[in-house]
């Protein structure tokens, strides 16, 4: 799907509050929450929230919005050293053959140590 299409996924329900999420961090450009169905002791979930942010997918990564991974690395980094998370893996699943589920752009934060 193209990033100009009309689309509505979990996550956009999740910025919008219709649904419940495990938000452990919120500013105006990000929404950093649990995953539902952890795969590490610490495994959260970073999504931008701005409207002229989204992106579905890498794959669909265009001039504009070229700036958004890079913002989700540098506020997985703040929020990671400011819990004093020292060690931790950051993934990025590109599309349906990476694995890919949930088509609205999101950054995993893994770690071994708690929250
Ligand atoms: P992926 O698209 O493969 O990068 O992964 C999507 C991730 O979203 C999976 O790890 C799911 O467990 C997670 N997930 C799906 N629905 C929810 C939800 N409602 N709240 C939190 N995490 C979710």
């Amino acid at each position: 799907m193209k990033s100009t299409m009309i689309e509505d996924t979990i996550f956009h329900k999740i910025v919008r509050k219709e649904i419940p999420s495990d938000i452990v961090y919120e500013d105006d450009e990000v929404l950093i929450f649990k995953d539902i169905n952890p795969k590490a002791p610490t495994h959260l979930l970073l999504i931008a929230k701005k409207e002229e942010d989204f992106v579905s997918s890498i794959i669909d990564l265009t001039e504009e919005t070229a700036h958004v991974p890079l913002m989700l690395i540098r506020k997985a980094q703040k929020f990671a050293k400011e819990k004093g998370i020292d060690g931790y893996k950051l993934t990025f699943h590109v599309g349906e053959g990476g694995g890919q589920l949930v088509f609205y752009l999101h950054l995993h934060l893994m770690s071994q140590q708690e929250l």
